[in-house]
């Protein structure tokens, strides 16, 4: 039995504030700076550059890949740590193009963020091969996947909208037609749980600063399926991927399986406040964890409907269809948005209109959920929004 109100005293909430953005920027787990400041004290004021054995800084990348492994259903042994989520995917779609030489199609959807759109761009910049990206409404993904599919690259939960593809249906179509497919779980690791072993993934992806609140710039994670990493090339081979990094060799000769996935030195800081982050994920049961997320957002769904009719449902009313966010579209919904984080609720705005608020069990009760609706429903029904200093655009919406 998961007791979910132990876990919220695991996390430093400010007073006062109701936070559903744990979606985009996790909350600080209390343990984290102690962690933080033990490694800085302890390990790289005492120990210096022995740490890197004698503290297992070097180890630490896929120990906790391993950790994450768990929430999403990967192998041990094929999950790693480093860099941003843009840089993995771009090293899983330079190796998954690699598995497929002869073809050039790569299939993604307009739901996607623009970052891994941008990151394939780039990619098929540098190979200058002739690979086309095709991106097409998420709901005719099934449709676009054809025999000339090389790569079928999505996230699997629209960061708008929540939508949730089918994992496992989408990845039975790709292969069926020869191609491969990557998922990016951004929005998914830690938010429900994913079965990737199960649905036959090739590669995923995904960040550690939201659902699973290991800090901003915290690193990412990459999987790769044991069918494929053990030959896969590394596009981006750097030292730490070398199967001997230590032995200075001048030619390049990629790691045991999924170690070829690193690149660079890892952020050892950034990696302590992810150790103290999955120590709490360690102990949590996914599907005790999806059935509460799914209450809170029928909660809150079934609250604001109730009390604001100019907010329209943008996220699927199926919750099987859901991630574990939700969104509704407001043509004020900026200026919306400010007044309700002014007002001590706080979600985000995602153009064009979209207000969103991620539901994250671990430290969000029908108390938080209750006490938003009260506000979002103040705020528009008393037209609080409609003020200039609501209406600024800050850099971060
Ligand atoms: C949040 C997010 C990113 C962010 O990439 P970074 O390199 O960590 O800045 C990338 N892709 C998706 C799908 C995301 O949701």
């Amino acid at each position: 039995m998961m007791d979910f109100a132990a876990t919220k005293q695991l996390f430093q909430l400010p007073d006062g504030v109701t936070y559903l953005d744990g979606n985009s920027l996790g909350p600080l787990p209390k343990t984290a700076a102690a962690r933080v400041a033990q490694t800085i004290t302890d390990e790289w004021g005492e120990m210096l550059i022995t740490a890197w054995n004698t503290a297992g800084w070097m180890a630490q990348p896929t120990a906790l890949g391993d950790r994450i492994g768990r929430l999403i259903g990967a192998e041990p042994g094929h999950v790693t740590t480093g860099d941003t989520l843009s840089i993995k995917v771009y090293q899983a779609l330079a190796s998954a193009l690699e598995l497929v030489p002869g073809k050039r199609k790569i299939l993604s959807d307009r739901g996607n963020f623009p970052t891994d759109l941008y990151m394939a761009e780039g990619l098929i910049g540098a190979l200058d091969k002739g690979h086309e990206l095709v991106t097409v409404a998420p709901e005719e993904v099934l449709d676009h996947i054809d025999d000339d599919l090389a790569v079928l690259m999505l996230t699997q939960v629209d960061y708008r909208t929540g939508r949730r593809h089918d994992m496992a249906a989408l990845t039975r179509a790709a292969h069926a037609v020869g191609a491969v497919v990557i998922w990016d779980l951004a929005h998914s690791a830690g938010a429900f749980p994913v079965h990737l072993s199960e649905a036959q993934a090739d590669f995923a992806v995904g960040c550690t600063y939201k659902y699973l609140n290991a800090g901003p710039g915290a690193p990412a994670f990459i999987y790769v399926a044991p069918r494929h990493a053990a030959h896969v090339r590394p596009a981006l081979s750097g030292w730490l991927g070398h199967d001997a990094p230590f032995a200075f060799d001048l030619d390049y000769r990629p790691g045991a399986g999924i170690e070829r996935m690193r690149v660079g030195t890892p952020p050892v800081l950034q990696m302590a406040a992810l150790d103290a982050a999955l120590d709490i994920w360690d102990q949590v049961d996914m599907d005790a964890l999806r059935a509460r997320s799914v209450a809170l957002c029928e909660r809150f769904i079934e609250g604001i409907e109730a009390t604001c009719p100019d907010l329209t449902l943008a996220s699927p009313r199926d919750a099987d269809q859901r991630g574990s966010q939700v969104s509704f579209r407001f043509d004020h919904g900026y200026a919306a948005m400010q007044a309700v984080i002014d007002h001590g609720v706080i979600g985000d705005f995602r153009a064009p209109d979209i207000m969103r608020f991620g539901f994250t069990p671990l430290y969000t009760d029908e108390g938080d959920v209750d006490r938003a609706v009260e506000i979002i429903a103040k705020v528009i029904g008393n037209r609080i929004w409609d003020q200039e200093k609501y209406k600024v655009r800050n850099a971060v919406t």
